[in-house]
């Protein structure tokens, strides 16, 4: 049985649960127009946490026209890059001084450790805040020679925001993702509305009050919780000039269709499926510590996670030993409760979703060498960490995003057959390579066709580094010095001196 221990939770969060949770729009905290709300439930025991208000397209109507007026009067406006850029460090500051109790909410929502949610989300979020608070008094352009004879010009570039921008995200680090969306907007002076995931709305709605207190201006960031219907209300609004979207690549994919009608701008950060590949000249401890956390770290719940595992055959029953083992040793639990490894899968959807891809390998031929394919206990959403091996390359468990702790093994030979078949998928999101020889392992990342690549290490990461996708893992870059150009236009101006 599964300990549900509450007795840890802050009185600020028992506060923030007590009552409905409202719309931000326009720097007010208000109800849905038609009063629609839904609810949001707690993965580890089922039940209802609050409920939230839901926006209907009316609602996504007045935060775009809040977002615009923001935009381009007010305040916000006349914002000198200065002033946003120490607003932008306020805001970390005030994520970094509420961490446990963003810590709890998303434990909650989610269903993740609480510690991790503290010591991975939201200090990265209150990072990302301060890194890009950087980069607000840093937006240069470049002077660029002309060469008409007998004339004179002076021509420069200057980056500006584009407009509105809406933000839409998945449930899997919900106040990270809202971060993603949000910083990047208002440090380049455009104004958002955000569109959590349904399953998981309560840190951001948390975020927009934390904004508030910081003094972000009324309209600048809106918040309109809802299901997809509330995001393509966005997506097709006339008035939101571009669409930075995190999820699937299915619906990534009804975005780009959508967006063409006032031909937003959009950049897409969409699903994986990443090859994983230990040769046998690997420092295989290292390496299957690594294919454990690639593997189960966030509840597998991770784009980027190392779901298909390739190791050459020399070494193959040593590594599947050993990431058996370790599978087998994670013990899933509460969030909350300190002796839990992993917290329990988002959603019952989530739930059915990935133990139906398990029993399909199952019913398949394929063998599970950790994990049983059931559910775990009778409450909450909880699955055994799963390695599947005796798989081939067209089973819809080695081919499509799982999205849960699940992994894949499949031995190999050769350096080119184990690059064909890491390569052979839709997505392009991360890869990963094992390997002590400097040559083999930059070689075989080079020839690997993915946004990311890790060398000897699996999710490390930084808010400087940029990430996104090759082929249908999505389009544009997020964070580092390239997470700003998918937030402006680029302005060319020509004076002519006479
Ligand atoms: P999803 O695509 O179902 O939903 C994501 C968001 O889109 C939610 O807020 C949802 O309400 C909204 N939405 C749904 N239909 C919509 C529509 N027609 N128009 C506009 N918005 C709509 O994804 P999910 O299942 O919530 O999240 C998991 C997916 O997200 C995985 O595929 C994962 O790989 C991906 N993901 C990618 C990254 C990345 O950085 N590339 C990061 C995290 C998650």
């Amino acid at each position: 049985t599964v300990s549900n221990d509450r007795s840890t939770l802050l009185p600020a969060v028992r506060e923030f649960l007590s009552s409905p949770r409202k719309l931000l729009i326009d720097g007010e905290w208000v109800d849905a127009q038609d009063g629609r709300t839904f609810a949001t439930v707690d993965p580890a025991t089922e039940e209802e946490l609050v409920q939230v208000a839901q926006g209907s397209a009316a609602d996504v109507d007045r935060a775009v026209a809040a977002a615009r007026a923001a935009f381009e009067s007010g305040p916000w406006a006349r914002m000198t890059p200065r002033e946003r850029s120490h607003l932008l460090w306020r805001i970390g500051d005030l994520i970094e001084a509420h961490a446990e109790e963003l810590a709890q909410l998303e434990a909650l929502d989610n269903g993740k450790r609480v510690e991790a949610a503290r010591d991975g989300d939201v200090a990265t979020a209150a990072e990302l805040f301060r890194y890009f608070a950087g980069w607000a008094t840093k937006m240069e352009g470049t002077t660029i020679p002309m060469s008409v004879p007998g004339r004179d010009f002076h021509a420069y570039t200057r980056r500006e925001p584009i407009g509105v921008v809406a933000g839409i995200v998945p449930w899997n680090f919900p106040l990270l993702m809202a971060a993603f969306k949000i910083v990047p907007a208002i440090t380049a002076g455009n104004t958002v509305v955000l569109k959590p995931a349904e399953q998981t709305p309560l840190t951001a709605l948390r975020l927009g009050e934390l904004l508030l207190e910081a003094g972000v201006p009324a309209g600048v960031v809106n918040v309109v919780p809802g299901y997809g219907d509330t995001g393509a209300a966005l997506v097709d609004h006339p008035g939101v000039d571009k669409v930075a979207f995190t999820g699937s690549t299915e619906v990534g994919k009804k975005i780009a269709a959508a967006a063409s009608g006032n031909l937003k701008k959009v950049s897409l950060e969409l699903g994986g499926k990443a090859p994983n590949i230990i040769f046998a000249d690997a420092d295989l401890d290292a390496a299957v510590a690594g294919a454990v956390l690639g593997g189960y770290f966030n509840e597998g719940q991770c784009c980027v996670n190392g779901s298909r595992l390739y190791v050459q055959r020399a070494v193959f029953d040593q590594v599947i030993e050993g990431v058996a083992a370790a599978a087998r040793a994670i013990r899933p639990g509460s969030g909350f409760d300190a002796a839990s490894d992993m917290g329990p899968l988002v959603s019952q959807e989530q739930h059915e979703k990935v133990l139906g891809y398990i029993q399909g390998a199952v019913a398949d031929g394929a063998v599970l060498s950790a994990g049983s394919g059931d559910r775990l206990g009778d409450r909450g959403y909880f699955v055994q960490p799963t390695l599947i091996t005796s798989v081939t390359e067209d089973m819809a468990v080695q081919t499509d995003e799982i999205f849960g702790p699940v992994v894949t093994a499949i031995p190999f030979d050769t350096e080119d057959e184990v690059v064909a078949a890491a390569n052979n998928t839709v997505y392009g999101l991360a890869a990963g390579v094992w390997s002590q020889d400097i040559g083999t392992a930059h070689r075989v990342g080079s020839r690997l066709r993915a946004g990311t690549v890790w060398l000897n290490t699996w999710h490390a990461d930084d808010v400087t580094l940029p990430r996104g996708g090759f082929k249908q893992s999505g389009w544009g870059r997020e964070l580092g010095s390239f997470g700003l150009d998918d937030y402006t236009e680029l302005k060319t101006v020509i004076a002519e001196l006479r």
